[in-house]
């Protein structure tokens, strides 16, 4: 099995190994330790970022060649990395498949749309030049990726850069970087050179300081909590870096009576149950207009009766903040309308959260004004557009928002004022590998995805050219 062979070689593997401290990587479901990696610093970031600094970048097509071998690499060995990514995250082998699928989908996309990094002639000639456009590569770049995809948000960042020419240093997250270090071999295998795709693991603080304060670091691109985007970002201003930012979400899910309700209770359950409701895209607060708020909320009550299968939550923390949100909804006016009680995990592993339905939610409660990242459905009604409309908007976040309706004007109009950088219409399907996915306010800044997705690590150079 691949995860076998590749623990057995893991030491072997990791590119910088300059501490004797290790840090284990658990099994957030059983507690099994899956892997004991060395706790890495500030020494082996500067390493890895020396290292990418040598890296000359490698012709268009071998960058596009590695591209795809990596993308059909890790559709050939989907089984043993969903199984990597369930083991270490958590969340049913059947979204872990899904979620390498998505992955490879991001390789493919970035390998068949290389050629926009071809330097592009001007059609308009000014002051006897002909004026060319070139993307060049904004360098030695800084990856850092949260937990809750471990293959797909490093798939979200690394195709684009080797395709852009740049050289990655890459900080995946603690709980889950058996999926990076997997990528990792595999790229190897594909040709990708050590020097285009550095690792370093452990101390966050001290390697994302490094990255932020090395002179040829040119770029941070960063998944992950506001909390930390904002550290980060504070970090780099004095370097003047170039930052891409994907942070945390508070998605509204709004349900107008015009809605075909089935539908939209089917796509809550797909947004809001995945990877066990912890995604920054997953609808958060549920909306519906005061006419069908009971019918939609037993329509979700008989759907999660009949869930099957959900994971347990990354950690006991995680665990703590759902359960604090829940209490906090029901102290201040929420209906518990369906869920067990919350039994608090004695391990350090094992904290699975029963699925719950909230109504009677209200704006102030922490519900609906912070991600609760958990198996949480929070209701709550409105009278009419406006009322959902500005409510939606009446958050620092504005990431994803989803909208189910029957009368296109009404949606055109919801959609052209929700200030979200991802808006789900009838559907509540997350983001493609072929469309630019990104935040507003302070959900961040930058492109993940789409032509905008590449040429993010791109610095375009403009030549004005004598006749
Ligand atoms: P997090 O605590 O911000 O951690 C994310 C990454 O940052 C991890 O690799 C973490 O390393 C690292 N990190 C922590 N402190 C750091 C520091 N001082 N300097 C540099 N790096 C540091 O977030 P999380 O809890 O893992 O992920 C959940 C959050 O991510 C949610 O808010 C979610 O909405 C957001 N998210 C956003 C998107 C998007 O596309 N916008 C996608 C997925 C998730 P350690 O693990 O080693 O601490």
């Amino acid at each position: 099995m691949f995860r076998i062979k590749y623990q057995q070689s893991r030491r072997a593997k990791l590119p910088f190994m300059s501490s004797p401290n290790q840090f284990q990587v658990h099994n957030p479901a059983t507690g099994e330790i899956l892997a004991r990696l060395p706790i890495q610093g500030a020494a082996a970031t500067v390493q890895a970022i020396e290292s990418a600094a040598q890296y000359v970048p490698a012709p268009l097509e071998t960058r596009q060649k590695w591209l795809e071998t990596i993308g059909a690499a890790l559709l050939a060995q989907k089984a043993e990395l969903a199984q990597i990514i369930t083991e270490e995250n958590g969340k049913p082998l059947i979204e872990s498949k899904a979620e390498v699928e998505y992955a490879a989908g991001f390789f493919r996309f970035f390998a068949e749309n290389i050629g926009v990094l071809e330097p592009q002639i001007l059609p308009k000639t000014a002051r006897d030049c002909t004026w060319t456009i070139f993307h060049r590569p904004a360098g030695v770049v800084g990856l850092i990726t949260p937990w809750n995809f471990p293959l797909a948000m490093l798939a979200k960042k690394l195709p684009a850069a080797l395709a852009a020419g740049c050289a990655a240093v890459v900080k995946p997250a603690e709980q889950t970087p058996i999926s990076a270090l997997a990528l990792h071999q595999i790229a190897r295998e594909a040709g990708v050179p050590e020097s285009a795709f550095g690792l370093v693991c452990g101390d966050a603080s001290a390697i994302g300081k490094a990255l932020c304060e090395h002179p040829d670091v040119r770029m941070i691109s960063f998944t992950g909590s506001t909390q930390i985007g904002k550290i980060l970002a504070a970090q780099a201003a004095p370097f003047l870096k170039k930052l891409s930012l994907e942070l945390g979400g508070n998605a509204p899910f709004i349900v107008l009576e015009s809605a075909d309700l089935e539908r939209a209770a089917d796509a809550l359950m797909a947004s809001k149950f995945r990877c066990a409701g912890q995604t920054c895209v997953c609808a958060n607060r549920i909306l519906v207009q005061k006419s069908i708020v009971e019918k939609f909320t037993d329509l979700v009550i008989e759907r999660v009766q009949n869930l099957r299968e959900i994971g347990p939550l990354i950690d006991k923390k995680g665990w703590q903040k759902v359960a604090s949100h829940v209490e906090d909804a029901l102290q201040n006016g929420a209906q518990k309308v369906w869920g067990e009680k919350p039994i608090t995990p004695k391990n350090d592993w094992g904290y699975f959260f029963p699925p719950t339905v909230l109504g009677d939610c209200r704006d102030e409660m922490r519900v609906f004004r912070e991600e609760t990242f958990g198996p949480v459905v929070a209701i709550s009604n409105f009278e009419d557009e406006m009322e959902a409309i500005t409510r939606a908007n009446a958050t620092p976040f504005g990431l994803a928002a989803y909208i189910f309706g029957d009368d296109q004007a009404q949606l055109n109009r919801a959609q052209a004022e929700l200030k979200f950088g991802y808006i789900g219409r009838n559907s509540g399907t997350g983001p493609a590998p072929h469309a630019p996915f990104g935040g507003f306010k302070m959900s961040g800044f930058g492109r993940e995805g789409g032509i905008e997705g590449l040429l993010e690590w791109c610095e375009s150079q403009t030549v004005a050219k004598a006749f």
